[in-house]
């Protein structure tokens, strides 16, 4: 029913539009969690700005439901829908450093690596995730957390510019003089509000770092973690130590002898002078048991970027949870012990990132963003190679969130959410719930843009 308005639209893009009938659909549908299945009408392929506004004005016109993809990455799998209109922004790559002003323009496409590999040709990086693979327009809008938020803060606080295209079709562009409420709810308020095609960045003198994983036998998990968790608040804030509790991959370059062994570990970025980072780390080493492996190193940055990437291609399965939380207690410590240790599968991992530090100099209400007071940000992720495994991670998952829920601040990053409804939306923005209400009623009265973490234009 669509073929003909379809290839009249194909008409007047740079870009292309896949339908079920081109060759590369079953390959273009899919998104980085191999758990999401699902089937839109089309994929318009954008190269441009005009491309966007051509398939948002498209999809409006003909009442299409519309799905915006930037990496693909996102868990809940909120890049794809059923049915709908699916705005793939992946051919969108561009990256621009302004070595002089420190600034960054980055095109919605681009992946976490793509921004890495351009920006630290100039000995810069911009304060992103953990994963090269990742997104950075889905994970920006969500807030952005990685191994430089201690010193330089979140993503969020990183952006300086944004150009979006709305709801209308209309185009603006927003930072802190222009369409101020508009630019307030992107930093935190998800892709709720238009699709952006530019993000404008200040980026910061990071090249060598000092990093890497260090891993304890699960022996001595609950002494490394009350250990970090005193450590951490006295740490420089050029040191990111994040904790995990995982197991050892069966694979290189892991040492045999430790393949599938339960663990505790510390994976850290220190991006301050490399003559001082032994230093900074030697109470790591000192103050702790033997690890039964220490990794961290001198590294380029994007290196350490890319140090996950070969243990999580895309398509693996995923369910994920996650909370915000404010203190690790004794009690909370055990709990999670006793949880990871049924982990079902190797992959399957809880990490607690840092939120301190530059996180804490922004007020609770100068962006989106809803925990400037939390410690870290928990993320309690089952993920498989194998599908049958989907409904072993996903138990798993919920059943480990539940116990630990009591003993966090609750909320949860709205990135590491799964589809977990309204409530689940609302606990994650607390006060600033309503005014993020106000703007979408402002700029997406109707709700056009609704496959997202989605922000309600009624208050009910
Ligand atoms: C392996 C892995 C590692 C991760 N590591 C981190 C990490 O270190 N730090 C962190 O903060 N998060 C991390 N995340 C979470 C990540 O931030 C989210 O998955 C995020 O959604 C990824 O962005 P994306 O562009 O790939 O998303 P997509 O799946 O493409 O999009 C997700 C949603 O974002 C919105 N969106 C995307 N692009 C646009 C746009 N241009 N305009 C408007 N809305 C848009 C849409 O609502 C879309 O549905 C990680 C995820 C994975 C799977």
């Amino acid at each position: 029913m669509l073929e003909e308005p379809l290839s009249k639209l194909s008409a007047d893009l740079r870009g292309s539009v896949i339908t079920p009938a081109s060759s590369e659909y079953e390959v273009a549908r899919k998104v980085y969690n191999g758990m999401i299945d699902r089937r839109p009408e089309a994929i318009v392929r954008c190269m441009d700005v005009a491309d966007v506004t051509a398939a948002v004005n498209f999809a409006r016109q003909d009442g299409l439901t519309v799905a915006i993809r930037g990496g693909g990455h996102n868990g809940a799998g909120l890049a794809v829908c059923d049915l709908g209109l699916v705005i793939d922004l992946s051919p969108m790559k561009g990256v621009r450093v302004d070595p002089t002003n420190r600034t960054v323009r980055v095109g919605p496409g681009c992946t976490q690596g793509d921004v890495d590999h351009a920006t630290h040709a100039f000995g810069l990086a911009v304060p992103a995730g953990i994963v090269s693979t990742t997104g950075i327009a889905g994970l920006t809008l969500g807030g952005g957390t990685g191994y430089l938020t201690r010193k330089y803060g979140l993503t969020i606080d990183n952006l300086i510019a944004a150009d979006v295209v709305l709801a209308d079709g209309s185009f603006v562009t927003v930072d802190e003089s222009h369409h101020e409420d508009l630019f307030w709810a992107l930093r935190g308020g998800g892709g709720n509000f238009g699709v952006v095609t530019s993000f404008v960045f200040q980026a910061h003198p990071v090249s060598m770092v000092y990093a890497g994983p260090i891993f304890w036998e699960v022996k001595d998990a609950r002494r490394v973690m009350q250990w970090y968790r005193e450590f951490l608040p006295q740490a420089p804030l050029e040191l990111c130590p994040f904790l995990g509790v995982k197991t050892v991959p069966s694979t290189d370059p892991f040492p045999k002898e430790h393949w599938g062994k339960k663990i505790c570990a510390l994976i850290s970025c220190y991006s301050g002078p490399l003559d001082q980072a032994e230093e900074v780390v030697k109470p790591i080493r000192q103050e702790l048991p033997k690890p039964i492996l220490d990794w961290m190193g001198p590294m380029p940055f994007p290196a350490l970027q890319g140090l996950f990437d070969p243990l999580l291609p895309t398509g693996l399965q995923w369910y994920w949870k996650g909370d915000f939380v404010k203190e690790l207690s004794d009690h909370a410590i055990d709990v999670h012990l006793q949880c990871a240790a049924k982990a079902p599968s190797e992959l399957s991992l809880m990490h607690h990132y840092p939120i301190d530090g530059a996180v804490h100099r922004v007020g609770q209400s100068e962006t989106a963003w809803g925990f400037r007071d939390a410690t870290w940000s928990m993320v309690i992720a089952g993920i498989s190679p194998d599908p049958a495994q989907a409904e072993a991670i996903t138990a798993w998952a919920k059943e480990y969130w539940e116990a630990v829920h009591p003993y966090t601040l609750g909320g949860a990053y709205v990135n590491f959410m799964m589809e977990e409804g309204v409530d689940r939306i609302k606990a994650t923005y607390r006060d600033n719930y309503d005014r993020l209400t106000e703007v979408k009623r402002k700029y997406d009265p109707n709700n056009f843009f609704h496959v997202n973490q989605n922000i309600r234009p009624t208050n009910f």
